[in-house]
């Protein structure tokens, strides 16, 4: 962790706070530690990012198909998984100020707050239990999901049997993910309740280093697309000791956060274990026939794993702008116009009747395609300013010439520049404006995010 980004992380805890995208969890009661609440704009970023993630990974492709299975699994799921018995981290504990840490993480063997005398490591384990019923006894206990993989593993013949796909093809899947971490923070970047989209890919043996090398490529690809800038993003490939003992190879897609760089998705070639081990707990066959050879195999895996949350920080850090205008700084957010959580706000330049009522129309018709913004309050300067914090690409304003020549003014985000067009060409306008394209190219009819 060396580079440090040009975003102090508190800037982007400051901005989440005070607009509403991110709300430390059960915040009247003190907050819950490492515990995070998604406010109206947090709530639509994070949506965004997770249909830009299956739209990429699911929707656009004839080789995925995607799944939503339960948190609760049985528990001989996470033995067959290997996370009861390894699924744990290395605590150690100060002797002087009782803080905690991973040993695995720490570079110095006193403790880094007051140097004190460090416990030895104990393993802990990271997964949370609860119990399933109304007895609590070691038969009901389950365990909340670390990851979503394991939902995917135990429905391969289930999908396998209802879809007909045939190797390689792969089943995704967005949901939360539970892991008891013993040291949080870095704001949502580690925190004990997250949101992972993870991707199983299965293949045929042999072809496994191809694929992997393929979704390395797609995985960094789909950060850029969204507007990653390539200087934040490296990879990072996993050294031989840090490998599971199964894993054939592992690469990070690495962003430098304002703490340095660190894990945004780790995508690793799994071979068979996971569908071998699920085999021998459940006694069920897992093997997949070959429609023609006939050949019984047991695919192999590549796993492309990304955190939604981390996913989100990523995008904020990268976004965030501070720039000199008119003797003040403006904040803006250089979001992806697809991430941003509203693409267009309706400004009425007064609170007149006329001119509110033509303003509500026009918002009306806009929120028919997109997550559209309303804003009244103040003078438009400062609305600009307001939209501009938030990432919103376009505004709209009406003025009390709207009412006579029927034309409205689209200021951008990025650009600050501004143009005058008919109310009519309105939607089709911002279609186009959203889809990359300049004001003068109009596709016919407007297109939705
Ligand atoms: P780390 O080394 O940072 O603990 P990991 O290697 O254990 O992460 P994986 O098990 O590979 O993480 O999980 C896949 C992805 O899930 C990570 O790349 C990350 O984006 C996300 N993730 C994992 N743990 C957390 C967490 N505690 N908080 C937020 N996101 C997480």
């Amino acid at each position: 962790m060396s580079e440090i980004n040009q975003v102090g992380m508190e800037k982007i805890v400051s901005l989440c706070r005070r607009r509403g995208f991110i709300f430390p969890s059960s915040e009247i009661y003190g907050g819950l530690s490492s515990c995070w609440d998604y406010g109206p704009l947090g709530v639509e970023i994070k949506r965004n990012v997770k249909e830009a993630w299956w739209r990429a990974m699911v929707q656009n492709r004839d080789d995925v198909v995607g799944l939503d299975t339960s948190i609760l699994m049985h528990p001989n799921v996470w033995k067959a998984s290997g996370h009861i018995d390894g699924f744990s981290d290395p605590l150690v504990d100060c002797k002087n100020c009782k803080l905690r840490w991973r040993a695995d993480e720490l570079k110095i063997t006193v403790c880094p707050t007051c140097g004190g005398e460090l416990t030895e490591p104990r393993q802990f384990n990271l997964m949370f239990k609860t119990f399933m019923g109304p007895v609590e006894d070691a038969a009901n206990i389950v365990y909340l999901r670390p990851e979503t993989a394991q939902g995917i593993f135990v429905n391969f013949q289930n999908v396998v049997n209802t879809t007909r796909k045939k190797l390689p093809f792969g089943i995704a899947q967005t949901g939360k993910s539970f892991r008891n971490e013993i040291t949080t923070g870095n704001f949502i970047f580690r925190s004990r309740e997250f949101e992972q989209m993870e991707l199983e890919f299965f293949v045929i043996p042999g072809t496994d280093i191809k694929w992997h090398e393929y979704w390395r490529n797609e995985r960094m690809n789909w950060y850029l697309k969204l507007g990653i800038k390539p200087e934040n993003l490296h990879f990072r490939e996993h050294a031989k000791d840090e490998l599971a003992h199964y894993a054939k190879g592992c690469y990070d897609i690495e962003f430098l956060f304002p703490m340095g760089w660190a894990e945004l998705e780790g995508i690793a070639n799994r071979c068979d274990f996971d569908l071998t081990q699920h085999s021998k707990f459940s006694g069920k066959s897992l093997e997949y026939q070959d429609s023609e050879s006939k050949e019984h195999i047991i695919p192999y895996v590549i796993e492309p794993s990304a955190g939604v949350d981390r996913s989100v920080l990523a995008f904020l850090c990268n976004a965030y702008y501070e720039e000199p205008d008119k003797e003040e700084i403006r904040v803006v957010l250089r979001l992806h116009p697809s991430l941003a959580p509203f693409k267009v706000t309706v400004l009425p330049l007064s609170r007149k009747e006329n001119l509110v009522k033509l303003a509500k129309d026009i918002h009306t018709g806009l929120r028919e395609c997109w997550m559209t913004g309303y804003d009244d309050s103040q003078s438009v300067g400062r609305r600009y300013r307001r939209q501009d914090e938030i990432g919103t690409p376009y505004c709209v304003t009406i003025d009390f010439d709207s009412l006579e020549d029927n034309q409205v003014t689209i200021r951008e985000r990025d650009s600050m520049k501004q143009v005058r067009i008919p109310i009519r060409e309105l939607q089709k306008t911002i279609g186009a404006k959203l889809a990359g394209e300049s004001f003068e190219v109009l596709p016919p009819g407007g297109r939705c995010l």
